[in-house]
């Protein structure tokens, strides 16, 4: 299954989670704070990953547990990843 966020600047941010999530293209320095889990552990193939958003602005993205995301932004994620990847074993 494809990614259900969208990206774009020409819509406001929505979250109708787990249908669709409308996110604005790039992060901002918000999201490395207030980046929050939303659904549940979902599998591609043999990655594991869930989504996150910011709470402030509505960017998303989706957080793989055997790699790193890809377009994560900037910022200070390193300890909430290891604290989640505990979580998951
Ligand atoms: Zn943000």
């Amino acid at each position: 299954m494809a990614t259900i966020v969208e990206y774009t600047n020409k819509r406001s941010p929505l979250n109708m989670y787990p249908r669709r999530i409308v996110s604005p293209v790039r992060g901002k320095t918000c999201c490395a704070r207030k980046m929050a889990q939303i659904g549940g552990i979902e599998h591609e193939g043999e990655r594991s990953y869930f989504y996150r958003r910011c709470k402030l602005c509505g960017y998303t993205v989706r957080h793989f547990l055997s790699a790193p995301p890809p377009d994560r932004p900037s910022g200070q994620w390193e300890d909430s990843s290891k604290s989640l990847l505990k979580l998951v074993g």
